[in-house]
């Protein structure tokens, strides 16, 4: 039996895949890799696709330096546009339009290190608001709160808060300087304690390596992480990654089948980046992941949601809500 098919048969077995063990898959024959990941994507989840969509609450003049990111005030790129927290009506008409075309979860994503105390209500007015007229479910992803900041926003309707850890503890001091690892362990913890569930991964493309990578897998899945986006790298010009080489079809297949094998019932979801792949993507998704965000990224095009309901209907996909 070939290293991957043991490893296969222990996490259909409900094991857990040890850190050397995923190592082990770093080299392995990537055909063999992702079919075995399909595999397991198949018995776990059937042929569900958790299918999402974000809007730029609150856009630019970030006081952080993540150093992939157009919204950092640290970095002069062709993002010149900026906003405050967006009211009420067209975060509730975003959330309409998105509802209107079959999506079952729609993400509120703000820049900044944190909303202020304001702001939270402000938003919460916003939730609540949506929960009264629109069938969607509702994720949050603001910055380093605190519990008692989820626990509102969980009272008002949010099921959900992201965070990404980005990259491995080790790289990320690499890629930002101005909050830590650490930092967004807590928010992850705090929402958990105020009973919300959590979607956590990362970008690929940082110049980080796959041991990174995978050691980003293994923080997540020690958190209960369900929902796990990977992002690809778009290297725009003006950030300090903006001469990293993107990542090819190959490597991002290898990417999204480990991460499967690590958390075989999450949801491992392509979120940024989705269209600088040759196949925009398409591999992937015979690869392990069942799960994207659909339309435009926060401040790049994506892939509309249109084509992407084509996509799932061609590959025998039924768009579900994974892992609530
Ligand atoms: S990723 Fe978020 S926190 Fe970091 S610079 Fe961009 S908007 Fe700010």
């Amino acid at each position: 039996m070939s290293k991957i098919s043991e490893l296969k048969e222990k996490v259909l077995a409900g094991g857990e895949i040890t850190r050397e063990e995923a190592l082990t898959l770093i080299d392995a024959p990537l055909e063999e890799l992702c079919a075995a990941a399909d595999e397991i994507r198949t018995k776990m989840s059937g042929n569900g696709f958790d299918i999402c969509t974000i809007i730029n609450g609150k856009c630019g003049k970030c006081s952080e330096d993540c150093k992939y990111c157009a919204q950092s005030a640290h970095y002069h790129t062709a993002l010149t546009e900026s906003y405050p927290l967006l009211p009420t009506e067209k975060i509730l008409e975003e959330a309409k339009y998105n509802a209107e075309r079959g999506v079952l979860r729609y993400s509120i994503v703000t820049s900044g290190k944190r909303l202020s105390p304001k702001e939270v209500d402000q938003l919460c007015e916003s939730i609540r608001e949506i929960r009264k007229q629109v069938k969607i479910e509702i994720c949050v992803s603001l910055g380093l709160l605190g519990e008692e900041d989820f626990r509102k926003l969980h009272e008002a309707g949010a099921s959900r808060v992201h965070c990404n850890m980005e990259s491995s503890a080790r790289y990320f001091k690499e890629v930002c300087t101005t909050h830590t690892y650490e930092e967004k362990i807590e928010t992850l913890k705090a929402a958990k304690r105020a009973g919300m569930s959590i979607c956590s991964g990362g970008i690929m493309g940082l110049g980080e390596n796959f041991e990174d990578r995978i050691d980003m897998g293994l923080t997540v899945r020690s958190l209960g992480v369900k929902s796990i986006p990977v992002n690809f790298l778009n290297p725009i010009p003006g950030i300090p990654f903006e001469n990293n080489k993107p990542l090819n079809n190959e490597e991002a297949r290898r990417c999204v089948a480990i991460f499967r094998f690590l958390i075989p019932d999450g949801s491992i979801r392509l979120a940024g980046g989705r269209g600088l792949l040759g196949d925009k993507g398409e591999g992937c998704f015979t690869s392990g992941s069942n799960a994207a965000i659909s339309g435009d990224m926060l401040t790049t095009a994506g892939i509309t949601i249109e084509t992407d309901m084509k996509l799932l209907e061609k590959l025998g996909y039924e768009a579900r809500l994974c892992n609530d």
